[in-house]
């Protein structure tokens, strides 16, 4: 092949927001696929916030990208060499390629998409890791009843929005929070009962007028500010799958102020909340299969709907990667590579 790789590497661990400096972009050798094996053009690679977590050496869920190494990501890529008679060259899979222009993967480690049943880059958002995410918390954490109130935010995000949108489609009255007019008002147009600005000065008297008769599931995607708002407004007996915390994923130091943790666990024990804490992968097993045959009918229906957030160009990747935590995304943030 007469092509040559471009690579995305971790130079240094960013300390707050990554810089342009704590990333290297290279040319390198297009990989050789061995026995068993695909070798993958990226055409789509997924920006996702739990990416600052692995540019982190701090402990985590997961091992820390290496410095030097290419940074990680789920790809939609097309097959463009085959040593396993399960793919053919020209399938389109989704695969963990990382932030490269070509990869190489045990075939067994993909998963070939149709590209006739949906838009291949879905299923690196609502009809993938973060869709399966927002069915998954709250189906198996938050355990919604038709009548309740679910609230959600970073809700225009493939998470949130997803939430929100089988919320409803449960029977329940969907609130979702989201920064900015623009964001709140696709929050209406998905069929929300309510949207609200977390910038607005008024937001935590927009919130108590959102909620009349409290909160039975807060879908904990963000942390910070919005967390402080939610929590007096928690129902008796209510959930909350505590799912991610962007508001924090570049804080390098604790809040300022009080300690807070007498409080929270006063709240727990009066109102006997749940907050359960999890990683999408514990429920993959169990209900992957069925979360996309109902969320393939949902979006047929026109019950579940998605917004992407797209820009070509791997060189890319780190800046809009900073635009997502800062929240200038609008939508599942995805790069167009190939
Ligand atoms: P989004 O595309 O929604 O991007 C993150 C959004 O967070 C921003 O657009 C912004 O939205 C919001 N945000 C950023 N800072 C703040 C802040 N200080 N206060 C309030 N909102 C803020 O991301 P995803 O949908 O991909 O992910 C949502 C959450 O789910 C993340 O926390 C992520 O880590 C988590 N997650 C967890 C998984 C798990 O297995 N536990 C798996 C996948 C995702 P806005 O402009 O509306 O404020």
């Amino acid at each position: 092949m007469t092509e040559t790789n471009t690579q995305i590497l971790l130079r240094s661990r960013p300390v707050g927001e990554p810089t342009a400096e704590d990333f290297s972009i290279v040319s390198s050798a297009v990989p050789v696929a061995g026995e068993g094996e695909v070798l993958l053009r990226t055409r789509y690679l997924s920006l996702d916030p739990y990416m600052r977590g692995r540019m982190s050496d701090a402990p985590s869920y997961a091992a820390p990208t290496a410095l030097g190494d290419v940074l990680p990501g789920a790809t939609v890529a097309e097959v463009v060499e085959s040593r396993d008679p399960s793919r053919e060259v020209g399938d389109v899979v989704l695969a963990y390629g990382g932030w490269q222009a070509f990869s190489v993967a045990p075939a067994k480690q993909t998963r070939r998409l149709d590209p006739d049943a949906a838009p291949v880059s879905t299923a690196l958002g609502v009809l993938g890791m973060p869709g399966f995410t927002a069915y998954a918390g709250l189906t198996q954490i938050g355990r919604p009843k038709p009548g309740e109130t679910v609230v959600v935010a970073a809700a225009t995000g493939p998470v949130g929005a997803t939430v929100g949108q089988i919320a409803k489609v449960l029977g329940c009255r969907a609130v979702g929070i989201a920064g900015g007019p623009e964001k709140v008002a696709h929050l209406t147009e998905l069929g929300f009962d309510a949207a609200i600005d977390h910038r607005a000065p008024d937001f935590k008297e927009q919130l108590k007028s959102a909620v009349p008769d409290g909160i039975d599931i807060y879908f904990e995607n963000v942390g910070g500010h919005v967390w402080d708002a939610v929590l007096p407004r928690l129902n008796k007996f209510a959930r909350v799958p505590v799912c991610g915390l962007v508001a924090h994923y570049n804080a390098t130091a604790a809040p300022e102020g009080p300690n807070r943790a007498p409080a929270l666990m006063s709240h727990i024990l009066t109102k006997s909340l749940l907050i359960r804490g999890f990683i999408q992968d514990e429920f993959a097993r169990d209900h992957q299969r069925e979360f996309l045959t109902e969320a393939t009918g949902w979006i047929a229906e026109g019950r579940l709907r998605y917004r992407e957030d797209i820009t070509e160009g791997l060189e890319n990747a780190p800046e809009v990667f900073n635009r997502m935590l800062r929240g200038q995304n609008f939508g599942k943030t995805v790069i167009k590579v190939s």
